[in-house]
């Protein structure tokens, strides 16, 4: 876990945010050139705050976070650091005066809620307010609704700022903004600047990768060059009424920040730029107070007469706190991790660089024109269906299958693009959410269609071809109702498909039967071409369909179990050997051992019986969290330190034993590995299936939603 990619792009830019952030404090380039200075910190360094939002929304309202347990942690933290950060700063505002103004209780709450208390600080109530409110419109709506609206909040929070001189020619938005202004200083707050940065960190971190950096820099070079003609013009006609938000900081800030995300570097992490940035960024205001102070005691007129060494000077000394800070808070960190086992009971490890892996074999195992059609059914098989298919769009593949219409609005919901192909069966009355997500839904027979058909909505939809499972489908022997389904008005045919059977055995038999599948769906195009009936796409192969046959030519693969880099059943044979790396890993850790003398019985109708002085492991998962209670009693084994361990009597809804007798350097806190490498030991999920008397398919997919998921390949580690 301690050795994948991190955005290093990022954690350089939080640093050099950070320093930016105390130049809009400090105005270092008065002294020499103050037209330098005011493009530097009123218009440049205005994108310090944005990278800081789009940074958390990057990591908290995207594929990385698509639990809200981690937006809420955020909310929780920032809010509490808030609260210290007031008590720490209210020497400063007893200094300055605050609390002699009348009116006091209404302007200490608009302080706290909107402006912060000290002028530096309405970042923090910002970051709460924006992330929730950017949160709640992505899961209410979706990222493109989202977005459009906290990009009219945007502008309207824009014509109380750099544009406000707009807003006063016009009555009406006069006293709009009057009114508005009572309530709030400014518009550059939680509700009018920071929920678009939010909602922009996460696209980013769920659009498809552009080609290469390159592009990105240039747009953000370009857009930043017109926002300091756009800063410099408002400025020239007195427009703005405060400085912080330009028209043009969107573009600027997301080309920048998709360039920065090319930067990623590998290996364990060895400083801590997100703690670190916030530090300078909370204490830097003091330290100026402390330099003044300074160079007023010591005589030293030339710290705060030069702008740029009075810079230097706030800078290094927030630097040397920080490092402080962080020194302390790694101590304090080692001192309670020591001796602390895992903090998860059970959990699911996802690693994204193996599904990375495995789409890059597949598709160079594909014939050309066809293909990867993602199958992220069921939770992706157990491994998160959002998460996954963000990950996969980001890797450029555009066309994705699921089992059921609300599986398909869940995806669409989270911002996945490209199409998205319902397998399974709908009710024709759910027409209208199939056109408004803009789902493909399979036509599984003729009455289906013409249901379809009635709703009189325009859907996108496959043909299902039934070639002999007997599942759904249209029949081969009835040509005649797919060419009148073809006629649909309301229907847009755009796919047609058969499934196979057999195709994971090949055994003659099966290869024969598969044979006759592939040929009568090759016999219904044929028929359909002499209708006229051109159907854009079709496709037949599943995984094992790929694996044993290889030659097909057809428009798409439904890749479904061979994306997770498992096998249905250990060592079947197949055609094509690819390197599929598996992405999943199910592990727990033992929380107590316990000796069971000969004879003793442990467990659920005394299954375990001890045949010798014997030692039990008891581990905290059990059938509810999908493991197999067919596994007892040896059935199945786990991993400890890269043994086996069997499973000793009845697998419990929560709990389990193992046998560890011969493992006697087992200890307490040992991870187990129930699916996955461990060490040189590996347990496939095929393996534990076939020992469950199943299939890789179910077990995974039966992974329970009580496990906490971990995703690793990527670093996701972060503070601000
Ligand atoms: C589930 C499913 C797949 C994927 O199968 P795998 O064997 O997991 O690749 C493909 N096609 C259809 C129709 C399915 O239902």
């Amino acid at each position: 876990m301690e050795n994948h990619k991190s955005y290093s792009g990022i954690d350089y830019f939080r640093v050099i945010s950070a320093f930016l952030i105390v130049a809009v404090h400090t105005s270092p380039l008065t002294s020499i050139s103050p037209f330098g200075d005011y493009i530097l910190t009123c218009i440049l360094a205005r994108m310090a705050v944005p990278f800081f939002f789009m940074t958390s929304g990057f990591f908290l309202i995207s594929r990385y976070g698509d639990r809200d347990a981690k937006l809420k942690k955020f909310l929780k933290r920032t809010t509490l650091l808030y609260v210290a950060a007031m008590i720490l700063y209210l020497p400063l505002n007893v200094y300055k005066g605050d609390f002699a103004a009348d009116m006091l209780l209404p302007e200490i709450i608009k302080d706290i809620v909107f402006d912060g208390t000290l002028y530096h600080l309405w970042y923090l109530p910002a970051s709460v307010m924006g992330a929730a409110i950017a949160w709640v419109l992505v899961r209410k709506l979706d990222f493109r609704k989202a977005f459009t609206v906290t990009v009219i909040l945007y502008i309207i929070g824009l014509l109380g700022d750099s544009y406000y001189g707009f807003a006063q020619k016009l009555p009406f938005l006069e006293g709009f903004y009057r009114e508005l202004f009572q309530i709030m200083e400014h518009t550059r707050n939680g509700i009018f600047f920071a929920p678009v940065f939010f909602v922009l960190g996460g696209m980013i971190a769920n659009r498809p990768v552009p080609a290469s950096s390159q592009g990105c820099l240039a747009g953000c070079v370009a857009f930043a060059v017109a926002m300091v003609g756009e800063g410099l013009i408002l400025q020239h006609f007195g427009i703005p009424r405060h400085d912080s938000m330009y028209l043009l900081l969107l573009p600027v800030m997301y080309c920048g920040f998709t360039a920065i995300t090319f930067w990623q570097g590998q290996g364990p992490r060895v400083w801590w730029p997100g703690p670190f940035a916030l530090v300078i960024y909370l204490i830097h205001p003091m330290v100026i107070v402390m330099v003044r102070m300074l160079s007023q005691l010591a005589g030293m007129p030339l710290l705060i007469q030069n702008s740029l060494v009075h810079y230097l000077a706030v800078s290094t000394a927030s630097t040397g706190f920080a490092i402080a800070v962080i020194v302390l808070m790694k101590k304090g960190k080692s001192r309670h991790e020591n001796g602390s086992g895992h903090p998860y009971r059970a959990w699911v490890e996802i690693n994204l660089e193996h599904l990375e892996h495995n789409v890059r074999i597949l598709q160079a195992a594909l014939p050309s024109g066809c293909e990867l059609m993602a199958v992220v059914k069921a939770e992706g098989y157990g491994h998160g269906a959002l998460a996954v298919s963000s990950h996969l769009n980001r890797l450029g593949v555009k066309d994705f299958a699921v089992a059921t219409i609300d599986e398909g609005i869940a995806l669409r919901r989270y911002g996945i693009r490209g199409e998205i192909l319902i397998l399974g069966y709908t009710h024709a009355n759910r027409a209208k959410e199939l056109h408004r997500y803009h789902l493909t839904q399979t036509v599984i027979d003729f009455n289906h269609g013409l249901a379809l058909n009635r709703q009189r909505i325009p859907l996108k939809v496959h043909l299902k071809i039934d070639t002999g499972m007997h599942r759904l489908g249209f029949s081969v022997n009835n040509v005649d109702e797919i060419i009148k389904v073809c006629g649909a008005k309301f229907l847009h045919i755009k796919g047609i498909y058969t499934h196979l059977g057999v195709c994971g055995s090949l055994a003659a038999e099966d290869k024969e039967f598969t044979g006759r599948q592939i040929g009568s769906f090759d016999h219904v195009l044929h028929q359909l071409a002499e209708n006229q009936i051109r159907i854009p796409k079709n496709h037949i192969q599943s995984s094992y369909g790929l694996l044993n046959y290889p030659q097909l030519r057809c428009h798409y693969v439904r890749a479904g179990i061979s994306l997770y880099g498992a096998s249905a059943s250990p060592g079947t044979a197949t055609r094509l050997q690819l390197d599929l790396r598996p992405v999943l890993s199910l592990r727990t850790q033992i929380v107590l051992i316990r000796k069971i003398a000969k004879g003793e019985s442990a467990g659920y109708d005394r299954a375990y019986v001890a045949d010798r002085d014997s030692l039990i492991a008891i581990l905290p998962v059990g059938y509810a969290d999908g493991l197999p209670r067919s596994l007892s009693c040896g059935k199945g084994k786990v991993l400890i330190r890269g043994c086996l361990a069997p499973i000793a009597g009845m697998v419990c809804m929560d709990q389990m034993a193992v046998d560890i007798t011969d493992i006697p350097q087992a200890a307490l806190g040992d991870v187990v590995t129930l699916i996955g490498q461990d060490g040189p030991a590996m347990l496939t999920a095929a393996e534990v299936a076939k020992d469950a008397g199943s299939i890789a398919n179910e077990l995974l997919s039966r992974m329970g939603s009580r496990l906490k998921v971990i995703y690793t390949g990527f670093h996701q580690t972060f503070l601000l």
